[in-house]
């Protein structure tokens, strides 16, 4: 029952061949019996869990439900979750109850899934691996040695071993794609305004973006369904029309433009993904679609760009975490001052500490100018970049990362190697676009990923070709052996 979609499960539970809380008692099983080696969950909502399941089932029986009613999912712990602990992996925020929900979890409330738990993720999602966790790593399921992806590393780890049929994340510079790739997962990332950041806890506010992580384009389709829309709470959610996604999924590619970016395809390059990456674009030639070259020709700057711009919003939203209103505080502070330094000193990680100094040292007053602002003209031009990339071709193709899973402890001596690890992913968060990743071959038994990025708001078209690739391929359906 762990290896079917969400469109299977939604047509079993429909049918009633099975009740939401058989699907839920199993999926919590599997968790108790697999977690303790990957360690994806920060918190598992068990008994709130079968209540929802019950009340799934009763909808069902009163003919009140919907396509995802009754459906257990996870939610990465950066959503507040009203009256359930939401650390954002932080020990900062280890003694937190949200007091509310956030928009996107009371939407998978209203649609009636179940919340199986909330999943681990680096602190304040923070990095491309899952190790700055104040819980500890996550382990890819596809090799216990290895790093799943981060930040949003548990819901890639417990989608991919199926401790969950489908879970949230956030990409903020490639948080979703990056471990939907290392996990052989399909994770998109909307375009930004599409999904509300209501309740979402902030990192870099203009580049945070909340999507589905899932096993098909499909089953994203209908988590878009319910994600997806104009949210008042929210002042950067966009009032644009919401399609339903699953209703494109079919369409023909005969004739679609697809743009290879040079940059994509540079030395950089593990040659084995770039060999999964060509072939792929054979299948889609065999659709229908033509190839193009193009370029995106300030993509080398992303990595300084993004580094200055997301510590930047990082340094200004963590200034809230005082000791004062809510999170951890010091024991026994001398005085105001020393509480808000031991409290901020002890309660944050290392790679959140580095990240707030660089952020406050290029909002300087004497290093604004030279920095952040130069920063942002040059964000400017790489939104520029694929203006000009999409008058000539209707999506770009290109891998997610530049290597496949990498061994735990690997980088994380070296920020700038890790930084590194999203070199394909950041451009499209600093120019708001929609993209997704979908498995594409393995390279040693490691999964590869193959990223799609297309205009803002297109994300049923982008779904539209991801689902069209996986009717060809079976790579979505390989299964790490141990977690069958
Ligand atoms: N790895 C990137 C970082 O550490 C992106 C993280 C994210 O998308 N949340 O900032």
């Amino acid at each position: 029952m762990h290896t079917a979609t969400l469109t299977e499960l939604s047509i079993a539970l429909k049918n009633k061949k099975i009740s939401s809380r058989e699907l839920t008692e199993h999926f919590l099983a599997r968790i108790k019996q697999y977690d303790p080696a990957l360690n994806s969950f920060i918190t598992v909502t068990a008994e709130q869990a079968l209540q929802q399941a019950d009340h799934a089932d009763e909808r069902y029986s009163k003919g009140t439900a919907g396509p995802l009613t009754g459906i257990p999912i996870a939610h990465k712990d950066i959503f507040c979750t009203d009256g359930i602990k939401t650390s954002c992996a932080s020990q900062m925020l280890d003694n937190f109850i949200a007091p509310y929900d956030a928009s996107l979890v009371t939407a998978f409330k209203q649609a009636g899934t179940v919340l199986l738990g909330k999943t681990n993720m680096d602190e304040f999602a923070m990095g491309s691996s899952n190790e700055t966790s104040f819980y500890g790593s996550v382990k890819n399921p596809w090799d216990l040695a290895r790093v799943p992806g981060g930040s949003s590393g548990g819901s890639s780890a417990a989608v991919a071993a199926r401790l969950t049929p489908a879970a949230t994340g956030t990409d903020t510079g490639g948080s979703i794609r990056q471990p939907a790739a290392l996990c052989n997962l399909t994770g998109l990332k909307p375009t930004y305004g599409r999904v509300s950041r209501y309740g979402l806890i902030a990192f870099a506010s203009s580049l945070d973006q909340a999507g589905p992580m899932t096993q098909t384009a499909e089953d994203a389709a209908l988590l878009m369904n319910v994600m997806a829309g104009f949210d008042k709470k929210d002042s950067t959610s966009m009032d644009e029309p919401v399609p339903d996604y699953t209703q494109s999924l079919n369409d023909s590619l005969e004739g679609l433009k697809i743009g290879l970016p040079k940059e994509y395809f540079s030395a950089d390059l593990d040659p084995k993904i770039a060999a999964c990456i060509k072939k792929a674009i054979k299948h889609y030639e065999s659709l229908g679609a033509s190839i193009h070259a193009v370029s995106l020709p300030n993509c080398h700057l992303v990595i300084p760009l993004y580094y200055i711009i997301a510590s930047a919003e990082c340094s200004s939203n963590l200034a809230r975490y005082d000791g004062i209103r809510y999170g951890y505080r010091c024991n026994n502070p001398k005085d105001l001052r020393d509480l808000y330094e031991r409290t901020r000193a002890e309660g944050f990680g290392d790679e959140v500490k580095r990240r707030i100094l660089m952020g406050t040292y290029v909002l300087s007053a004497g290093y604004y100018d030279a920095y952040y602002i130069k920063a942002q003209k040059i964000r400017a031009l790489m939104i520029q970049d694929f203006a000009q990339a999409f008058k000539q071709v209707d999506i770009l193709i290109g891998p997610t990362t530049p290597s496949t899973a990498f061994k735990l402890g690997e980088k994380t001596k070296d920020p700038v190697s890790m930084y590194l690890s999203d070199i394909y992913t950041i451009a499209v968060n600093l120019a708001g676009l929609p993209a997704v990743s979908i498995p594409a071959g393995f390279n040693d038994g490691l999964p590869v990923g193959m990223q799609l990025i297309s205009p803002a708001f297109t994300e049923a078209k982008l779904l539209n070709v991801a689902h069209r690739y996986q009717q060809i391929t079976d790579w979505h359906k390989e299964l790490p052996e141990n977690f069958k």
